[in-house]
């Protein structure tokens, strides 16, 4: 026996098979056959991938032709109302996507992972109802080709805790509704074989729970874990530590507990427990998180340390999440630098590991065949030079970190404020964009021919300065006070810098599911940060050079391109970062010199860092903010520095927004009116702020109606001279038709409102 386990295995296909069959399936242009078809042979593909790695227990209904959040919503017959006719792919389909009639249901990111899952909507009017033919027929599937699988299916507690009640109430009042259809589910499940493994995901057991949330542990799985007795069920839980659930787990008959010990460290303080309890650990020490190859010697040291306390016997060795939210296999990196794809392990690789960590540590290094020995010894070569590497030690870098002694920027908010506005000349209520103006066919086409070497870089910038000129020319053209140049050389806001960074790698097919069918190819960070070279300056200044009207420098900041990387494992987050903020330092400085007025540092992804436990908050914040004012340390106070986050739930967190001490932030604030903005003014904010006025994710253009009432809303909350007017977001995904009205309705809307207001 292996004794080993994989919580769960990515299933869009090593060449996004899934995803591509998916999209000609909603195209009409393949039909439904073809679509399962692919699906089948890749569920078969990749239990035979983990069978021939050697891992013991492999999962079934870890497939998803969209999410698993929405499968077990069909399961339990969770349909809202405006899908209740549908049936089939059409009504799951239609639940993720909306139809002609009714809209998708809503999507959100499943913890502090880039994943996005289907939010399920709950009503105490519905009934709801068991649908176990998914579950029922993959185990069977499995089977037939020799796979015995556990099966996976989201605990009831997570399910409930992640929904969302349709009149807003508490979504636990539905746990009498939907316990007894898990009930349910399992007596089906029970009738599939002799003895069956099912594992109940709860990641929502690594959050600060409350204490009804809590006091629902013990009979919920009091109750599952009794409801046939050929079933074991292991409770698993990932992404931090789940300590307060683990504690009451140990007093219900469960058979295992999976818990993840490389991001909840914590963890540790439950061994006791579950050693008294006899119950199996699933130990979670290869992480599903990152692309690092695992230390194997370090690895069967952390074991070593669990066993002090449980008993070998009760260990399964396990990732610490589902590989889900790792990239396929390494094999398709052909490009790649040799020395650096050896550090790297992705999803298959990391099943070599787990089948290698767990004979070494139940067997010895004695056990080891000819290939796991020379694997192994691989393995230390690997992890040895990467320490030693010199494309990750850069002295310089590390120097200049260690005696860094300007920190922030030099005045107060209140002096810099008015030196700003003496300088620039805006009006109250200015007008401004996020950035981004529409990607068209013709630019991407180019950087495409571009990067492949096809079109050389002459033909290339001049292909992107018609762009700007036409952005500019547009911009002047409607009187927007603010301009940019519109972004056309960035594919993608966080890859642009990434590219020009040293310490940054990039794949070839590190694809990672987003969400649907929509995969993200994370950068990766594997050294010290570096700037060899201004990155966005000569395209800025070209931008100015084609207007009087101020120009917008546009940079992304090193938090967020911190979240939207893979980070490298052998340094805190708080350091990587402080070295991207040098690097975006330099350039606002080179932007300054270069004689820009305004700078942007997008912090789109802030908020998406924050960690899992309120008691680890503070030490997040405290980096956080420290490298935002460390990246624009260097603009003088007539240097007006604007941020931009994409998301409007500041209640939190505004006390952190204040401390980033930008001068101007533009937010998501139109589809709220401006219920969001209130906490602005409730606190007493100082700097600018820019509510977005309209909603950018919608092709639908506001009438200039709209937005004058919006900006009175704003007006209700905030004063003119502390607002600025702008969308909500960048504009790249819509079409130039629709941002060219919906901008000139915005300017319309600000005459309007600045004549009643007597603004000249
Ligand atoms: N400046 C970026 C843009 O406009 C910001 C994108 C974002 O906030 N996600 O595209
Ligand atoms: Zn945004």
């Amino acid at each position: 026996m292996s004794k080993n386990y994989v919580i769960g295995f990515p299933r869009i296909g090593e060449q996004r098979e899934l995803k591509k069959a998916l999209e000609s399936y909603w195209a009409n242009k393949s039909d439904v056959n073809t679509l399962e078809k692919t699906a089948n042979d890749l569920k078969i593909r990749h239990w035979e991938y983990q069978k021939n790695a050697g891992i013991e227990y492999i999962s079934s209904n870890d497939f998803s032709f969209y999410d698993n959040m929405l499968d077990m919503a069909v399961t339990l017959g969770a349909v809202p109302k405006r899908f209740q006719d549908l049936t089939g792919h059409e009504l799951y389909f239609s639940m993720a996507r909306g139809n002609k009639e009714a809209v998708a249901m809503e999507m959100t990111k499943w913890f502090n992972t880039n994943y996005h899952y289907i939010v399920p909507e709950l009503s105490l009017q519905d009934s709801y109802k068991l649908n176990a033919t998914k579950i029922i027929s993959e185990y069977k599937q499995a089977k037939e080709h020799g796979i015995k699988t556990k099966i996976n299916i989201i605990g009831p507690l997570t399910f409930l805790g992640l929904s969302k009640r349709v009149d807003g109430a508490d979504t636990y009042e539905l746990y009498t509704k939907i316990l007894p259809i898990y009930v349910e589910l399992l007596q089906e499940i029970a009738k599939l074989d002799d003895f069956i493994t099912v594992q109940i995901d709860e990641p929502i057991f690594v959050k600060d729970l409350d204490t009804k949330v809590l006091s629902l542990i013990k009979p919920t799985y009091d109750t599952l874990a009794t409801v046939a007795s050929n079933i074991k069920i292991a409770v698993v839980s990932y992404f931090e530590n789940s300590c307060e659930a683990s504690k009451i787990l140990v007093h219900t008959p469960i058979w295992a507990l999976g818990l993840d010990f490389l991001h909840g460290v914590e963890n540790f303080d439950s061994l006791a427990l579950i050693a008294a309890s006899n119950k199996t650990l699933i130990a979670g020490v290869i992480d599903g998180r990152n692309i690092w190859k695992n230390d194997i010697e370090k690895t069967v040291n952390l074991l070593n340390k669990i066993a002090l306390h449980v008993n070998t016997e009760n260990i399964l060795i396990s990732s610490s999440c589902s590989l889900l939210h790792v990239p396929f296999s390494l094999q398709y990196e052909e490009k790649m630098d040799a020395e650096i794809k050896n550090w790297l392990s992705y999803g298959r690789e990391k099943l070599s590991e787990i089948a290698l960590v767990s004979q070494l540590f139940f067997h010895g290094k004695k056990s080891l065949n000819k290939n796991q020995m020379t694997a192994l010894q691989e393995n230390i070569i690997a992890n040895n030079t990467r320490k030693s590497s010199k494309l990750i030690h850069d002295t310089k870098v590390q120097k200049r970190v260690n005696n860094i002694t300007k920190l922030e920027r030099e005045g107060k908010y209140e002096e810099r404020i008015q030196i700003q506005k003496e300088k620039l000349q805006y009006l109250p209520l200015a007008t401004t964009t996020i950035g981004s103006f529409p990607q068209t066919p013709e630019i991407r086409h180019a950087r495409r021919e571009f990067k492949n070497g096809n079109l050389d870089e002459k033909n290339y910038t001049d292909e992107m300065k018609k762009y700007i000129d036409d952005c500019v020319a547009f911009q002047e053209e409607c009187s927007l006070e603010v301009l940019v140049h519109g972004e056309p050389e960035r594919n993608d806001m966080v890859e642009y810098f990434g590219e020009q960074l040293q310490g940054y790698g990039f794949s070839q097919n590190g694809w990672v599911q987003s969400y649907g069918s929509r995969c993200v190819k994370p950068p990766f960070i594997y050294g010290d940060i570096s700037r060899p070279k201004a990155m966005t300056v000569d395209w800025i200044t070209y931008a100015q050079s084609k207007t009087d009207k101020i120009m917008k420098g546009m940079l992304t900041g090193p938090v967020t391109i911190l979240n939207w990387s893979f980070v490298r494992d052998d340094m805190p987050r708080g350091e990587v970062s402080k070295q991207i903020a040098l690097g975006i330092c330099d350039e606002v400085d080179d932007l300054q010199k270069a004689g820009i007025k305004i700078i942007q540092v997008d912090e789109a992804a802030f908020k998406e860092g924050y960690p899992l436990r309120k008691t680890k908050i503070k030490a997040y914040e405290d980096w956080a903010v420290r490298d935002f004012k460390l990246s624009v340390s260097s603009a003088k106070k007539e240097t007006q520095i604007h941020t931009h986050m994409c998301y409007s739930e500041f209640n939190d967190i505004i006390a952190t927004i204040e401390a980033m001490d930008a001068d101007v932030i533009s937010i998501e604030t139109a589809r709220s009116g401006n219920e969001l903005l209130k906490i602005f003014a409730k606190v007493g904010y100082k700097q600018e702020v820019g509510p977005g006025v309209y909603d950018i994710h919608s092709p639908r253009i506001p009438s200039v109606e709209d937005i004058v009432k919006q900006i009175r809303l704003l007006l209700e909350v905030l004063p003119k001279e502390q607002l600025w007017i702008n969308p909500d977001c960048g504009l790249k995904t819509r079409k130039w038709q629709e941002v060219k009205s919906s901008l000139k309705n915005m300017v319309e809307a600000v005459t309007i409102v600045r004549n009643e207001l007597n603004v000249k």
